[in-house]
């Protein structure tokens, strides 16, 4: 703010147009400060209204929360009904105004559904625990608080503005192209896109979230021959499914590493015979020490930066899969469930460049790009490959999908007011 007040102090030195620029931003500053009472109140309703994931009725009761506070601000509010992917829906909110399109990214869903025992929302001074307080409600009002800050400094007359928050981040619905094509349809439409998940921080630094991982899984499935263990190796029985897993598996370990890539195996289960169930979580298998394996199953999952170190490695772990010992086979096979990567680009960079002109004008510290490697799949990685896009606008805070899920109420002032002016900027400005 230090900045932004010597200009404002100076108004004789600065431009007209740029004066009215700085008067609204000052606004936004002290409506954001105003209202942080007004916030942690929404916060508290909003997480105390379970909406787990599968939780349909309550999802679509914390969407009317977010309708509520989005139609008085002049937003087109509407249902996208999801019922055919088992998931709730989503709430798409539109602000036409001339200028560029910013997509705003959220979600309405949390990993709590209603049996589980943490379901309250805790103020302890500036922290608050409860389910979702910063996955992803806390970000949800940060947009919200944003939103209303632009209304009162006139920035947001004029914006055109999408906010687009999913029902179901955190389980998404199927089939996924379904799930998510009024998002990737919304990211195609906009100029910019800003998701409002978790502040990535590190010892009380803040970071800009600039690229994300994807997150995909794969399950691997060998087979062989089976019979008498004394064979083994030899030109009728071959190898048997546990060693060709066993080959595969140790040949990705090998050969596959590079930076911001990890393949971890979660389940494996190998014998005569051995299987696993639909869900893909349990298996089971039974075999002698004097047989051969049958079959082998291991199910993993697949992490990368870009849609082209993506599309690399799968072909990489599908040619290992190829090269099968003798008397044995085996299949690759990605779920089609993934989320993609939200990759570094120069537009990423330049956008958190916008933000980080921001900081400097509200007397914030400069945000640096945060360790991809270390941030987990989002719903911006479904339009990242459409427009440019910069993440992690919610809340700071720790402990998500987990019981004792914190968040730090002082960042949700500082949030807010580098959102709205970021986004006042990029709709309105140059
Ligand atoms: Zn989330």
């Amino acid at each position: 703010m230090r900045l932004l007040m010597s200009a404002i102090a100076s108004l004789t030195l600065v431009t007209p147009v740029l004066a009215q620029t700085l008067e609204a931003e000052r606004t936004i500053v002290s409506t954001v400060v105003a209202e942080h009472d007004r916030h942690i109140a929404l916060l508290e309703r909003m997480v105390n209204q379970n909406s787990g994931t599968l939780n349909a009725d309550g999802v679509r009761a914390t969407a009317e929360i977010v309708r509520a506070e989005l139609e008085p601000l002049g937003f087109d509010v509407r249902w996208i009904d999801m019922s055919q992917t088992g998931r709730a829906g989503h709430l798409v909110a539109t602000h036409d105004g001339s200028g560029k399109n910013v997509l705003l990214i959220g979600h309405l869903d949390t990993v709590f559904e209603p049996d589980s025992p943490f379901q309250t929302f805790v103020r302890d001074g500036s922290r608050a625990t409860g389910p979702g307080v910063g996955d992803d409600k806390g970000g949800v009002v940060v947009i919200i608080a944003a939103l209303r800050a632009m209304q009162a400094a006139g920035t947001l007359e004029g914006s055109n503005i999408t906010v687009f928050l999913t029902g179901d981040e955190e389980r998404p619905g199927a089939p996924l192209e379904v799930a998510r094509w009024d998002l990737i349809e919304a990211g195609r439409a906009a100029d910019y896109a800003l998701e409002f998940e978790n502040l990535a921080t590190e010892n009380g630094a803040e970071f800009g979230t600039i690229a994300r991982r994807s997150s995909s899984s794969w399950t691997l499935t060998t087979g062989g021959r089976t019979g008498h263990s004394s064979g083994v190796f030899n030109d009728t029985l071959g190898y048997g499914a546990i060693y060709e897993m066993a080959r595969i598996l140790d040949t990705f370990r090998r050969e596959l590493p590079e930076p911001n890539l990890t393949y971890n195996v979660g389940v494996i289960a190998g014998g005569t015979p051995a299987g696993i169930d639909a869900h893909g979580f349990r298996v089971e298998a039974s075999g002698k020490t004097n047989i051969v394996a049958e079959t082998a199953i291991a199910r993993g999952d697949l992490r990368t930066l870009t849609p082209e170190q993506d599309a690399r490695v799968r072909a990489r772990m599908t040619g290992i899969v190829t090269q099968n010992l003798p008397r044995t086979r085996a299949e690759l096979v990605f779920a089609d469930d993934g989320y993609p990567p939200m990759a570094p680009t120069a537009g990423n960079i330049a956008l958190l460049g916008r933000l980080n002109q921001v900081n400097r004008d509200l007397g914030l510290s400069e945000m640096a790009p945060f360790d991809p490697a270390r941030r987990g799949a989002a719903d911006s990685g479904f339009v990242a490959a459409d427009v440019d896009t910069l993440g992690g606008l919610g809340v700071a805070g720790g402990g998500a999908h987990a019981e004792g899920e914190w968040a730090d109420l002082d960042s949700l002032v500082r949030q807010a007011q580098r959102a709205a002016v970021l986004i006042g900027r990029l709709s309105l400005g140059d």
